[in-house]
């Protein structure tokens, strides 16, 4: 008999174990259907001996002193700083769109912020009821950029055109005015030193935690007896999909070795405009790892495949916040992480989610097994 079965080692699942572990001495076990912990995160050596992330590039990045004082339990970091650059045309330029991005795509000499504000708004188009994403975009920088930088992109990673999602999935579309060419913006813009999976071995490594992987929780719930489940699983397959199938969008993930240094001057580069991928990420930049090879991933966005980002429609929600009553009214049941609550979250919020779910668990659930 387990205290605890937490299904999920990623982030929601892992975090959730040690804190049980190390704070209530209570006994957990943790299965994940993969074959290996740290979920979405998970990083390995590959046979060209390049440390990539399996499922896409993951940079962390936070506001929270709180949640980096957490995870540095676990984990040195080493400074990194994100940033990307899209293909416009024939030419390599910074996204978010800012100032050198202006003065390279127009040949311009913007000097200021006012000067680049300025040819912004002279750009934009005036909409009258900002109701969908393309609205948001050209009411900004105007039909132009938004035909190189977001339509494209857009309906490649969605499926669907701009016109058709929700303002929100562009809402907060960051276009700066200064030459500050980082991705993010946030305080703490780090790498876990020797990568994800060590940090999430050292988050596990406790006599209470036994972990089984290649093991599905529909199996492992008929043969472990436990008091009390986290579920960190798709929501709408817990409830046997009784209401249908919540939509995601997935991705293919195509990882090349190749037998030369570098392949590309930063990490990321967007194709906004040509190709079916969306973007090329080497992980060389990411990680800091000196190698005479190095290691690249194409992402090529699919309807079918893993469950990767919630699809932004209100009729979506609607469908989850029914699951969402159900999983309210199930005893001893905690849903935590981003399938669970299907919500695209980044890693610190969804350490963030776990860690507050802890303090409920405290707060509400006696400790049955004497310390
Ligand atoms: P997951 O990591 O998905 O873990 C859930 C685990 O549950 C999985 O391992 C799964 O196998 C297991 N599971 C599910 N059902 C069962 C079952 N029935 N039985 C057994 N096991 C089960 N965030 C950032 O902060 N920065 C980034 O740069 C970033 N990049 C991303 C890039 C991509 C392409 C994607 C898709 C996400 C990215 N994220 C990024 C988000 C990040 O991946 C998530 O925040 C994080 O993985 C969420 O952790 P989780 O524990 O909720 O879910």
């Amino acid at each position: 008999m387990y205290d605890w079965l937490i299904v999920g080692a990623g982030f929601a699942g892992s975090v959730l174990a040690e804190r049980i572990a190390n704070e209530r001495r209570q006994s957990v076990l943790v299965v994940d259907r993969r074959p290996h912990i740290a979920g979405n995160a998970y990083d390995r050596y590959d046979d060209a001996g390049v440390l990539m992330h399996q499922y896409g590039p993951h940079i962390f990045h936070t506001n929270s002193d709180a949640i980096v004082d957490y995870l540095s339990r676990f984990t040195e970091w080493r400074p990194y700083e994100h940033r990307v650059l899209a293909r416009i045309d024939d030419k390599l330029v910074p996204i978010p769109i800012n100032r050198t991005t202006l003065n390279a795509l127009y040949d311009l000499d913007l000097k200021t912020d006012e000067e680049a504000d300025a040819f912004l708004q002279s750009r934009a188009e005036p909409v009258e009821e900002i109701r969908t994403s393309e609205d948001v975009v050209v009411s900004k920088v105007g039909r132009e950029l938004y035909e190189k930088f977001f339509r494209g992109y857009t309906r490649k990673q969605w499926g669907l055109d701009p016109s058709e999602l929700d303002k929100s999935v562009t809402a907060r579309v960051p276009t700066r005015t200064n030459t500050d060419d980082r991705y993010f913006t946030d305080t703490h813009q780090i790498m876990p030193k020797h990568g994800y999976t060590r940090m999430f071995e050292r988050m596990l490594a406790h006599p209470n935690i036994k972990i089984m992987l290649d093991a599905d929780f529909r199996d492992v719930r008929e043969t472990t007896a436990f008091r009390r489940l986290i579920y960190t699983g798709p929501i709408d397959e817990y409830f046997e999909f009784r209401f249908g199938k919540l939509p995601y969008r997935s991705l293919r993930f195509e990882h090349k070795s190749l037998a030369q240094e570098t392949f590309q001057p930063v990490a990321t580069v967007n194709y906004p405009m040509t190709e079916a991928y969306t973007r090329i990420t080497e992980y060389k930049h990411l990680t800091g790892q000196t190698s005479p090879n190095t290691t690249i991933t194409y992402e090529y966005p699919s309807a079918t495949g893993d469950p990767y980002y919630p699809v932004p429609r209100p009729e979506n929600q609607e469908l989850y916040r029914r699951y969402q009553a159900l999983a309210i009214a199930e005893e001893n049941v905690h849903f935590v992480g981003r399938l669970a609550t299907y919500r695209y979250y980044n890693m610190d919020q969804v350490v963030g989610q776990a860690l507050a779910e802890f303090r409920r668990i405290q707060e509400n659930v006696p400790a049955w097994t004497a310390p």
